[in-house]
């Protein structure tokens, strides 16, 4: 384990040393009321700023990013993100702006967030854009709000959302939070919405199906036009989780496929560093007959000036204070712009390409449930290596000793032993044979050695850590030596 830095702290040693003042010293306590003064020592660690230097780089070299390992984290999108998106956002006239400048004095950033919000209705197809919500589960929330104004103002008592067993917890949640009761569809065989049984679910009390396509099993739902057909007969609305759009942008997009209210997430789909939880962004767009149901302000554009309209009719409010997480559009429109038409879905077609290339590959290894073409990404189940001993998370965790990041694990809920892998468009042939004969090693060992597998990760500053007490209890102060209790 890592130690804190008051570890290795040494009376006297300093990192700066400051000229003399060339005036005369006043004592703190002659300039500050003696109550403001501190009683007891501030106990700071005591470092030259080497060793402060030292310190904080050994342990950011701890990490796994995309920069540095590959990173097949299924549902996550973890592309490479190219480097000239960081430059554009850091440029000064985005950096320096602040929100409460006032409009005037903001139309470049403004200008930019408006042709956004157009890049984004072409890929999606949707007829208007709210950039506000801060992260895909936070876009589910705003669209399930509209859904919920939307049947509110047609004097229409729909209490019921539609999500297929698939799906990602964010939807049931938000759907949740709005005041929904979640109805559970059932995946056939093939891991698609059994179209049978949603016809059962479907009745006068269902407002909204979500959707996610591809699903997370990374299967492409082949009967949407199906779906979308029964949820208009039946007066629902359908909404999109968009986190999946990389594997179908530029091909097809959630107008076609019959969807109302969408989502997309800027931080998987159009690159922005997102690991460690943040920061995101999860625009929403909707059909013409929605648009005034979006969150204000949205950007507006009248010929010669951008500008905040706050004018919708039916708006269900602000989601975010301000206007959204401002440094992901930047980069997002960079990617865009940078990407061009044929690039993005280019990036789809890679996406889809490398995925099933893994997938051909390592279901020699590992059972591969569903076996239809994939799209970004796909499912296997560590079924087999379970039964010799070592679950999935015994091969996620070995994974780290390879220096690769692991799948994600357990999920979708409706696989055991779920390993979800997702390669993303950006990484190489090589990297992915590279990958192939980890797996294939890890496959061998757990025949033939499964020790070594159980006590994994071998490498790793810290082994196994009881992951629910650390989200459920994390330790978040830390007593530095000599420090008098309070
Ligand atoms: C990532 C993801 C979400 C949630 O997005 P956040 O930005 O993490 O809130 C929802 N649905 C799917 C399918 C996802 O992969």
């Amino acid at each position: 384990m890592q130690d804190t830095i008051y570890k290795h702290s040494v009376k006297g040693k300093r990192g700066v040393r400051f000229p003399e003042p060339g005036v005369p010293e006043k004592k703190l306590s002659e300039i500050i009321p003696g109550k403001c003064l501190r009683k007891d020592n501030l106990n700071l660690p005591e470092l030259t700023e080497l060793d402060v230097i030292r310190y904080f780089t050994n342990l950011s070299h701890k990490n796994f990013s995309v920069d540095t390992v590959f990173y097949p984290l299924g549902s996550c999108t973890m592309k490479y993100n190219p480097k000239i998106n960081e430059k554009i956002s850091g440029l000064e006239g985005f950096t320096e702006i602040h929100p409460e400048q006032g409009e005037e004095y903001s139309r470049g950033a403004l200008e930019l967030m408006y042709n956004l919000q157009q890049a984004l209705k072409e890929i999606t197809g949707m007829r208007a854009i709210s950039l506000q919500p801060a992260a895909g589960a936070h876009g589910e929330f705003a669209g399930m709000l509209i859904v919920k104004k939307y049947f509110g103002n047609r004097g229409e008592n729909r209490t019921k959302v539609i999500i297929p067993d698939s799906a990602h917890g964010t939807n049931p949640a938000s759907a949740k939070m709005c005041g929904f009761d979640v109805v559970e569809v059932k995946s056939n065989s093939r891991g698609l919405v059994d179209t049978d049984e949603l016809r059962e679910l479907l009745s006068e009390d269902v407002a909204a199906i979500m959707m996610t396509n591809p699903n997370t099993l990374g299967l492409f739902e082949e009967e949407i036009l199906k779906i979308s057909q029964m949820a208009k007969e039946c007066g629902a609305l359908l909404y999109y989780d968009g986190a999946n759009l990389n594997a179908v942008m530029g091909i097809t997009n959630p107008a076609v496929m019959g969807f109302d209210i969408v989502h997309v997430n800027l931080h998987k789909t159009f690159s922005t560093p997102h690991g460690g939880g943040g920061p995101g962004s999860g625009p929403i767009g909707v059909t013409e007959e929605l648009a005034g149901y979006l969150p204000v302000p949205v950007i507006g554009y009248d010929g010669e000036k951008y500008y905040f309209d706050y004018e919708l009719e039916n708006t269900i409010g602000k989601v975010k204070p301000y206007y959204g997480n401002f440094g992901i559009f930047t980069r997002a429109y960079a990617y865009i712009l940078m990407t061009g038409g044929d690039g993005l879905k280019k990036a789809g077609e890679d996406a889809v390409l490398n995925a099933n290339y893994l997938k051909e590959k390592l279901k020699k290894y590992y059972k591969l449930p569903f076996e239809q073409v994939c799209m970004h990404e796909f499912v296997l189940s560590g079924d087999i290596q379970k039964s010799r001993g070592v679950n999935t998370l015994g091969i996620a965790k070995r994974l780290m000793d390879y220096n690769i990041h692991p799948p994600t694990v357990y999920f979708p809920l409706i696989v055991p032993e779920a390993l979800m892998i997702e390669p993303t468009e950006t990484e190489t042939k090589q990297t992915l044979d590279n990958f192939i004969d980890i797996m294939q090693n890890i496959y061998i060992e757990i025949e033939t050695n499964p020790l070594r597998v159980l006590d994994s990760p071998l490498n790793s500053p810290v082994s196994r850590v009881d992951e629910a007490a650390a989200a459920r209890k994390p330790v978040l102060k830390y007593d530095f030596p000599g420090k008098e209790s309070e």
